[in-house]
């Protein structure tokens, strides 16, 4: 299982690094190789993931038919085993229709929803990145300011938040100087571009190039210097043939041809003209309104949105409310200067009980250890979160909990779960299980559902290590 689940996490890695490097046949032959794999274990994050890049590389492909064929698999996906976070890709794929039925408005209203997710879930890149895309579609209409607003947006939370994120950045400065070039604001628009000449990113990677030679030779048309802009168009035009970018090859020779035309050559811009027609009706032979109608995200939206926060066999959270949950309980911790404790369980040799019981059985068992969890969070419903982390795994959270006390917590839960009474075949089942603990007073850097994770993951490692049975709290001292 371990194995395979290190495969599934390379593939999900290899599958993303080649469609950021625009190498999208490439990276749709990992997706399908994902794809397969994630049927096989029935992991349906992978299969989600694997159709959101496959419908993404064949987007760029101009196979729209395929493209859309992905679509609305994740989408029926989403609507069994979606969250918060799926309903972000749900809205961006959509978004990508609409921007290839060129309806801008639509295409606009899935990407509010992208920025109010993000922000929600404090999914930052994803967040700068549908502010970039909305500013993109602003740009098509011809909406200059209100684009250099939302880019500028874009810019200040890549800024804040993810500074790492070079190659967002560049995208974004690559659209705030079209903006410029849009208002005619040439020399704004030009420190920009002389600026991102000397970027490595741009430089290196041939999609960042492509895009930055393409702004380049709008910057120069506007200028009215006609044969250098043709010439990057050209350049730009080089690149995105080698990757079968249909739909920038599109774009380009139309302003190839327009050129051409308002300096009377005629003849080239026919040329050109006759390209782009081809290319055109080829791409846009496939309507695919009418294919929107059956692909109504508002109604996969409501699925998620109803199953979203339990886990559907013991009806506890499931992970992803806790991580949402245990990041916004962590922001306002810190401000009050209170601490929450987190503790992880996992039962001991579960397998076993599978395999000796059956796996409705531990189905049962399962059920009965969230009851558990539950009596401890009885207490005090208001700070005590309990959810399932998956297979065999809990977390419950500790609000406002003073450190001293998270080992009683533990072990009331340790307690509760031990004193399970299951019965099978006229003799009792005994069950055991691993604690592992931590508190915020000892990460004080922990502002991440995640970080809290790593830690307590690393004390529960600790507790089956040294035999299991336990609990193990790492503590200041020792974290
Ligand atoms: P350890 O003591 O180290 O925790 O070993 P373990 O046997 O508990 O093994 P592990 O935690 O790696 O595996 C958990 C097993 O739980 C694997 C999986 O088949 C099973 N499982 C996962 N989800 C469910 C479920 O919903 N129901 C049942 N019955 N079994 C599940
Ligand atoms: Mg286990």
């Amino acid at each position: 299982m371990k194995t395979q689940w290190h495969h599934l996490t390379r593939l999900e890695n290899l599958t993303n690094t080649l469609f950021s490097a625009g190498k999208y046949t490439k990276a749709i032959d990992t997706a399908k190789e994902l794809l397969e794999m994630a049927k096989e274990t029935e992991d349906q994050k992978a299969m989600m993931n694997a159709h959101i890049h496959l419908s993404s590389c064949y987007y760029f492909l101009g196979d729209i038919e395929t493209a859309f064929q992905h679509i609305l698999e994740y989408k029926l996906l989403c609507n069994e085993f979606g969250d918060d976070r799926d309903k972000y890709h749900l809205y961006r794929l959509s978004a990508l229709i609409y921007e290839y039925e060129e309806n801008y408005e639509e295409a606009k209203e899935a990407m509010r929803q992208c920025i109010q997710i993000a922000e929600e879930l404090e999914m930052y890149s994803e967040a700068g990145t549908s502010y970039n895309t909305y500013s993109n579609y602003l740009l098509q209409e011809g909406k200059y300011g209100e684009a250099l607003d939302y880019a500028s947006k874009a810019l200040h939370i890549c800024a804040e938040h993810c500074p790492s994120e070079i190659l967002l950045q560049c995208h974004i400065y690559l659209t705030i100087a079209s903006c410029h070039i849009g208002m005619n604001e040439l020399t704004k628009a030009e420190e920009i571009i002389d600026h991102l000449a000397l970027n490595q990113y741009i430089n290196h990677f041939p999609h960042e190039k492509a895009h930055f030679l393409h702004v380049k030779a709008s910057f120069h048309r506007s200028k009215g210097e006609h044969d250098q802009a043709l010439q990057f168009l050209n350049d730009s035009f080089k690149i995105y043939s080698d990757f079968k970018n249909q739909i920038k090859l599109k774009s380009i020779l139309k302003e190839i041809a327009e050129i051409h035309e308002s300096r009377g050559d005629y003849k080239k811009a026919y040329e050109a003209l006759k390209e782009y027609i081809q290319m055109a009706e080829k791409l846009f032979s496939i309507r695919l309104s009418y294919k929107m109608r059956e692909f109504d995200v508002h109604q996969s939206i409501k699925a998620i949105e109803k199953r979203a926060n339990v886990d559907s066999l013991t009806g506890v959270y499931n992970r992803y409310f806790l991580e949402t949950t245990c990041n916004k309980w962590l922001k306002e911790a810190k401000k009050e200067g209170q601490h929450i404790c987190f503790v992880i369980i996992d039962i001991d040799s579960f397998k076993h009980i599978n395999d000796t019981y059956g796996h409705l059985l531990g189905d049962e068992v399962i059920k009965q250890v969230a009851q558990a969890c539950l009596k401890v969070a009885y207490e005090d419903k208001e700070n005590i979160l309990v959810g399932r982390y998956g297979g065999d795994e809990f977390i419950v959270l500790f609000r406002n909990c003073p450190p001293h006390s998270i080992m009683d917590k533990a072990k009331q839960l340790y307690n509760e779960i031990t004193s399970i009474q299951i019965n099978h075949a006229s003799h009792d089942i005994h069950l055991t299980v691993s604690i592992g603990a931590v508190c915020t007073n000892s990460l004080p850097y922990a502002k991440k559902f995640t970080q809290l994770l790593k830690v307590a993951d690393h004390a529960l490692y600790m507790a089956k290590r040294q035999g299991k049975n336990q609990i193990v709290y790492l503590s200041n001292e020792n974290c």
